[in-house]
């Protein structure tokens, strides 16, 4: 059988997502925050969602949500993940407000996962170059 490669992040904007991949490679969460209304966004993009404003920072997030939905992938798209299904794909509501798309690890898949189960970030060491967050039962 080949040897499929996983694909890697590919970013629109470098210039703009660069810190959130250099700070998963430290393992930290980290989020836009709006200076202007401070309300967190995702994802990064030029201006607030909320108020327009294009002064935001990005700032450490608490790492902590609950699953707000998630389907259980039995047949990938890419055969490179034949060997991780089935495995949960999943949209985590953070604390700070915003939703992030990303896949359950260290749980039983399909009986451990349930909608608004408590969630806390980990990250998963892909390559020397990247690190993606991953969420586990809190
Ligand atoms: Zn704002």
């Amino acid at each position: 059988m080949a040897d499929y490669e996983k694909p890697l992040p590919r970013q629109a904007d470098p210039a703009l997502t660069q810190p959130f991949w250099d700070a998963a490679k430290r393992h930290e969460l980290i989020l836009p925050r709006c200076t202007k209304c401070s309300r967190h966004f995702w994802y990064p993009r030029q201006a607030c969602p909320h108020c327009l404003s294009q002064d935001w920072e990005w700032t450490p997030a608490s790492g902590k949500g609950r699953l707000h939905t998630f389907t259980i992938v039995r047949q990938p798209q890419n055969p490179a993940f034949n060997d991780d299904v089935p495995y949960a794909y999943a949209v985590v509501q953070l604390e700070e407000g915003v939703r992030m798309v990303s896949n359950l690890v260290d749980v039983e898949v399909p009986d451990g996962v349930a909608i608004d189960m408590p969630l806390e970030v980990t990250f998963d060491d892909v390559t020397e170059e990247w690190t993606l967050p991953k969420f586990r039962p809190a």
